[in-house]
């Protein structure tokens, strides 16, 4: 069995059959690309993955040894698994500081375990690397992407991902409504935690923008809830020239 293997998995919502029979099968520290139309199903992919009450989902999603359907979104998260949303929620009140924080002690509750002891000296690691990431150091003492803009959100992502180390990544179209410096960040902090981790990468996308400066290993075609074509980087040239008309569901 591979580090991530998807079975199989199909999603309804509101009676409807997005999700019609997914298969991946993916090592551990590969990057895969998916890619597809509009309402093709990616996103109910990643949210089904995460768990999120909403769909109807049945099939089977293993990461390393661990079948993430039998378990709870938090618990799915517990498991290695992070979704960097497509359109991240604003929690106003809640400091990123501090949600930060608790993301970090609810991973390593064993304090010997803990490279930042106190809540100060995570604050200084957080500092730095928002400075890497471009965003203002300010931010972090803000509510929860409250009033934040587009590209601070999913750089926001991108540092929690960055506190969390998780074992698999999924971002859905993490580079939608970014300018071309803050994709060039974005892709930075994915492959630099890729490479201190060697952690799993799904990037979800439309464009190639981001893959420039990826080193991904294979492109996925989601259309129609299926998986219709596999490829490697001719298949985003291709894609990227023709658009998405030749594929058929
Ligand atoms: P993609 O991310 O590939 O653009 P989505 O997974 O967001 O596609 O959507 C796939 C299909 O599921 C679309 O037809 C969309 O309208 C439908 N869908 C997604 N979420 C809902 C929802 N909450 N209620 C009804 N239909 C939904
Ligand atoms: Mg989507």
């Amino acid at each position: 069995m591979s580090f991530f293997e998807v079975k199989n998995v199909h999603a309804e919502i509101e009676k409807q059959p997005i999700l019609k029979g997914i298969d991946l099968s993916i090592d551990k520290g590969e990057m895969v690309v998916v890619m597809g139309p509009n309402g093709s199903g990616k996103s109910t992919l990643s949210n089904v993955l995460a768990g999120h009450p909403d769909y109807l989902a049945t099939g089977s999603a293993v990461l390393d040894g661990v079948e993430l359907f039998d378990l709870s979104p938090d618990k799915r998260a517990k498991a290695g698994l992070f979704l960097a949303f497509q359109y991240p929620v604003e929690i106003p009140g809640v400091k990123i500081l501090n949600f930060l924080w608790n993301l970090y002690i609810e991973k390593y509750p064993d304090r010997e375990t803990r490279k930042y002891s106190s809540i100060v000296d995570f604050r200084d690691f957080l500092q730095r690397k928002a400075t890497e990431l471009a965003i203002s150091k300010d931010l972090l003492m803000r509510g929860l992407n409250e009033g934040f803009s587009g590209g601070e959100k999913k750089k926001l992502e991108i540092l929690q991902m960055i506190v969390l180390e998780p074992k698999l990544v999924i971002l859905d179209e993490t580079d939608s409504g970014l300018d071309i410096d803050a994709i060039k960040i974005v892709a930075q902090g994915v492959a630099d935690l890729k490479k201190k981790t060697n952690m799993t990468v799904i990037v979800i996308t439309h464009y190639q923008r981001i893959l420039q400066y990826l080193d991904y290993d294979k492109v996925l075609v989601i259309s129609g809830g299926r998986v219709v074509k596999t490829g490697g980087s001719e298949l985003v040239e291709e894609l990227e020239k023709t658009g998405y008309g030749q594929i058929s569901d």
